[in-house]
């Protein structure tokens, strides 16, 4: 009987050995658990062809089937099923140009980037371990399944997803994979640029990042990462800040590359690593907010204006400048706050538009209610009806603005 993680995979796996098949917990999963980390998604594979899995299964979900996996769902969960595989010709650095389904688990360990995701574990917690993976695991060392040159050339990305496990588990590089990304690194630029900013994002909300970065920098291969290739300065400052956590999610990595270094824009960071809209907004508000406490400090405003962000204002502050008081402190400042968004003002401009009958609609609408709420946030007006409306009548109206 399998150990707790995995229980609810087991009546995956026997339902497919009821049929005759093979079926093994391979990956990430098997790593994780073997060192006693919280495990991720439970992958199975199966010398079950895609479509024999789909006749085994009565609720399943065709995810990439191309590449031979098949989502089961049972029990409100769902699992990835893959057909043991091979791949071959890696002819333009994205995709294996041709997948081949094998009957042999060895075989599709064998295809795995390193030996620590290559250990397949049975229904009954045996484990087949070809490459020496649970050693590696005891060593703590991040070694390519067979001679780290040709899986390199065969598929760059594997170089970054090399130093992203270390930030998680924070092994060593295994010499000669060192020495072959040295040696490699710049095939890195044939990759592309999803595939490279996905694993930079999982890369850096690890907790050893510090780890991490020591191999990208003894290695080369910042000279290949976009936009650090074209600015040496740039690593270098990176390699100052001490990462003692992992941050906080990928939109505040955006914000910190920027903040290294303003000649490159964050447009360009953007542009290049191809972020999403979710992403972008949220390095664009850290940003803001960054600079905001640059020249008032963190103000009742700053706290205000960082909202949900407070947080990650605080970690880039921290990160870059000189620490700061406990983000309890901060939180319980930022609910002593007299509001905490605009829709808090007990006015609005249907308001003002009443109190300055005389005066057409327009931009200073919006000019007062950003005042109305920065006075209120820094505790010089109350948030009431009376005051506001006494306070605002003092105030003129600029047309033009
Ligand atoms: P995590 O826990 O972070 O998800 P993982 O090991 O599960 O780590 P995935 O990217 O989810 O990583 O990949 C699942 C498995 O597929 C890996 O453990 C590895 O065996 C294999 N794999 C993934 N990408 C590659 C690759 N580029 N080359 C070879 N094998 C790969
Ligand atoms: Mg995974």
């Amino acid at each position: 009987m399998l150990k707790e993680p995995f229980q609810k995979a087991e009546p995956i796996m026997k339902q497919l050995e009821a049929h005759g098949y093979e079926s093994y917990l391979v990956g990430g999963a098997v790593r994780d658990y073997l060192v006693n980390r919280q495990i991720g998604d439970i992958d199975i594979a199966t010398n079950a062809t895609p479509q024999e899995v789909q006749q085994v299964f009565s609720k399943t979900v065709p995810v990439g089937i191309e590449h031979g996996t098949v989502l089961v769902l049972h029990n409100g969960e769902s699992f990835e099923v893959t057909t043991y595989r091979t791949e071959s010709d890696y002819q333009d650095y994205r995709h294996p140009s041709e997948v081949s389904f094998v009957k042999d688990i060895n075989l599709d360990l064998s295809r795995r980037d390193f030996t620590i995701n290559a250990i397949a574990m049975n229904r009954h917690g045996e484990i087949l371990d070809p490459f020496e993976g649970k050693k590696d695991l005891e060593r703590q060392l991040i070694r390519t399944v067979r001679s780290p040159q040709e899986r390199f050339e065969e598929d760059p990305l594997r170089m970054l997803r090399g130093v992203r496990f270390i930030s998680q588990l924070n092994f060593d590089m295994d010499l000669d994979t060192t020495d072959a990304i040295k040696e490699l690194h710049h095939l890195l630029n044939k990759i592309s640029v999803e595939r490279i900013t996905d694993e930079m994002m999982k890369l850096f909300t690890q907790p050893y990042i510090n780890a991490a970065l020591k191999v990208i920098d003894d290695s080369g291969m910042y000279g290949s990462l976009p936009i650090f290739n074209e600015n040496n300065k740039l690593f270098f400052e990176l390699k100052k800040i001490d990462f003692n956590q992992p941050l906080n999610h990928p939109g505040v990595m955006f914000a910190l590359f920027y903040l290294l270094d303003y000649e490159v824009s964050l447009q360009k960071w953007i542009k290049t690593y191809k972020v999403s809209n979710q992403i972008k907004r949220q390095a664009i508000h850290i940003v803001e907010c960054y600079n905001l406490y640059k020249h008032q400090g963190l103000s009742d405003w700053v706290l205000y204006k960082s909202g949900k962000q407070m947080k990650d204002l605080y970690q880039i502050i921290c990160l870059l400048d000189s620490p700061l008081p406990s983000i309890e402190e901060l939180e319980k400042r930022y609910l002593m706050l007299p509001i905490k968004s605009r829709s808090d003002i007990v006015i609005s401009g249907q308001d003002l538009l009443q109190w300055f009958d005389h005066v057409k609609k327009g931009k200073w609408i919006g000019n007062f209610l950003t005042e109305i709420e920065r006075l209120i946030v820094i505790g010089e007006l109350r948030n009431d009806r009376h005051e506001i409306e006494s306070r605002v009548r003092e105030w003129k109206v600029q047309e033009k603005s």
